[in-house]
């Protein structure tokens, strides 16, 4: 095909690449400023004290929930306490008569948040009756003060197995004094 038989150009082929180029480039403004966020909080997270404290007690309060369910693997105190019930007839007395039957790691009886003194579980159980309800709650952990100035978060396992992580409220010390505002009545 000689030069002269090229078919014109289209009007708005020009106005079309210019199209494509300004997309390119806001897509690759898009990926720089994700790229600053994710860096800036990781310096936030890991440079600054408080952020720091509240991610490292996110951690423990995952792992902590994984010692009272976890899913994937069916070894946590939740299961343990069921096939303790359904071999006995009777829930146990303490967490620590799961061991070492229906809990070959002793250590899940100890929160990792708690740093006291090894031994017996760090968990507070509360022995359900065979016939309680499923939302009786069995196992309590409050060794998680994610945050300054509240109260530690608490982790409840109930009969039926589930978790619920309830955060902590704040410190009624840190509270802002309520402001009453008294009302003058103007003489009659
Ligand atoms: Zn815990």
């Amino acid at each position: 095909m000689s030069v002269e038989e090229m078919p014109p150009a289209e009007p708005g082929a020009k106005g079309r690449s210019g199209c494509l180029r300004a997309a390119s480039i806001s897509c690759l403004s898009v990926l720089v400023a994700i790229a600053a966020i994710t860096v800036w909080t990781y310096f936030l997270v890991t440079q600054n004290p408080v952020y720091r404290h509240a991610y490292n007690q996110a951690v423990l309060v995952a792992e902590c929930q994984l010692h009272l369910q976890d899913r994937s693997s069916g070894v946590d105190i939740g299961d343990a306490l069921e096939r303790y019930a359904r071999r006995n007839g009777k829930y146990p007395s303490s967490l620590d008569d799961l061991y070492p039957d229906f809990l070959d790691n002793r250590d899940l009886l100890r929160c990792p948040a708690d740093k006291g003194s090894k031994g017996a579980s760090s968990y507070k159980y509360t022995r359900p009756a065979m016939d309680a309800p499923d939302d009786t709650p069995v196992v309590i952990c409050r060794n998680h003060p994610v945050l300054r100035g509240q109260e530690p978060w608490m982790l409840t396992l109930y009969k039926n197995g589930r978790v619920i992580i309830r955060p902590g409220q704040v410190k009624p010390e840190l509270k802002a004094p309520s402001t009453t505002s008294k009302m003058h009545r103007q003489p009659a």
